[in-house]
């Protein structure tokens, strides 16, 4: 166990910051200040793993030029032990590791008072609206902790925030013996076909069109894979569905084409739960895809906060996934923008970073 003693008031580090308005991140030491708000923990980062989220700040997109305020350090998805803890901090100790829904919400308005602190509307996330967790040392709410089974192994530790992205969108409807369609391999997609295997569905269909991380999606057990760009989605998806369609279908691809293409194979009856962010309106045709087959949608955005986190522990505890081989790659901080070309190329699954060095 690390503990930091009261008198250092500032330590020097590592971090990756988004400095300028253009394509790339830079690698620098800064400084970070110990001392903490009376509800803050700092925590010494083990493992952090590389987003979509990322790589859109990295190209510096639409969205990131909106949002972000620079400079700002980046990343969100980590696994680390808290090394020390402000005077109200009651729910987690130094020596703790944890990770962190990266997501922190207000707690106060209604959506929060009800449980739903996944849509509260003034959330700000981690590694985009404050500094994140590309760095040795990261400050964060203790309320924003989540403890880890510290026995796990740290790589796989740091990708359960995106795991939970796609467990919450690929379990909110019923899956267990069910037809599922995983609509884009990207890391999160490759997780939920693992997940809905885990979850015991009938057959899992994979969608995309990058061969590396077609063969992912087969290597970790989806029973189909259908790459668009060579074969009839329409035709392929009701081939393996029998004719029916599919009863459950999860968008990782946020793909405007694709998106409306599944609403025709979806089965009457059946759930559409949506991750991906289509950055244009979608044309549906309401009256016959959603109406007349009785279908219901639902959007996701973040992790069920915790319940969502507790199905996440649930599938490491007992070794329900694959994540060895969706960890494709593991490389220390410093090589940051070779992570984001990495990403750029799509010859990747999932990869995590070593903010303190290597890491077993
Ligand atoms: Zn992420
Ligand atoms: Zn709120």
């Amino acid at each position: 166990m690390t503990r930091l003693s009261d008198d250092v008031l500032e330590l020097e580090m590592d971090a990756v910051i988004k400095d300028k308005p253009e394509e790339g991140f830079t690698l620098v030491r800064k400084k970070i200040s110990t001392v903490l708000q009376p509800n803050e923990v700092l925590i010494k980062v083990m493992t952090a793993s590389f987003c979509g989220t990322d790589y859109h700040i990295y190209e510096y997109n639409n969205w990131a030029r909106n949002r972000l305020n620079l400079p700002l350090t980046v990343g969100h998805e980590f696994s680390g032990e808290i090394i020390k803890i402000g005077s109200n901090v009651s729910n987690v100790k130094v020596g703790d590791i944890v990770s962190a829904e990266t997501h922190i919400t207000c707690g106060e308005c209604e959506f929060c008072l009800r449980g739903e602190g996944h849509i509260c509307q003034n959330t700000q996330v981690i590694g985009v609206d404050r500094d994140g967790c590309f760095a040795e040392y990261i400050k964060i709410p203790e309320k924003n902790c989540f403890i880890n089974n510290a026995d796990h192994c740290q790589v796989e530790l740091s990708v359960q925030e995106p795991l939970g992205n796609a467990v919450h969108t690929i379990t909110h409807f019923p899956i267990e013996g069910r037809d599922v369609v995983v609509l884009g391999c990207g890391p999160i997609g490759i997780m939920a076909v693992d997940v809905a295997k885990a979850y015991k569905a009938r057959k899992v269909i994979a969608i995309e069109v990058n061969d590396f991380r077609l063969n992912l999606a087969k290597e970790i057990g989806a029973d189909y894979v259908i790459n668009p760009r060579k074969e009839d989605v329409y035709e392929k998806v009701m081939e393996y569905t029998n004719g029916m369609g599919a009863d459950v279908i999860g968008d990782f691809s946020g793909h405007k084409g694709a998106i409306e293409q599944a609403f025709k194979y979806l089965k009457p009856g059946g759930g559409f739960a949506i991750l991906g962010i289509p950055d244009e309106p979608l044309t549906i045709d309401v009256t016959n895809d959603i109406v007349f087959k009785g279908v219901r949608i639902y959007g996701v955005t973040g992790r069920r906060i915790y319940d969502t986190w507790f199905q996440v522990r649930d599938l490491l505890d007992h070794n329900l996934l694959h994540l060895d081989k969706i960890i494709t790659h593991t490389m220390p901080l410093s090589d940051v923008n070779k992570a984001a070309e990495l990403m750029k190329k799509k010859e990747c699954g999932k990869i995590v970073l070593f903010p303190g060095g290597k890491c077993e």
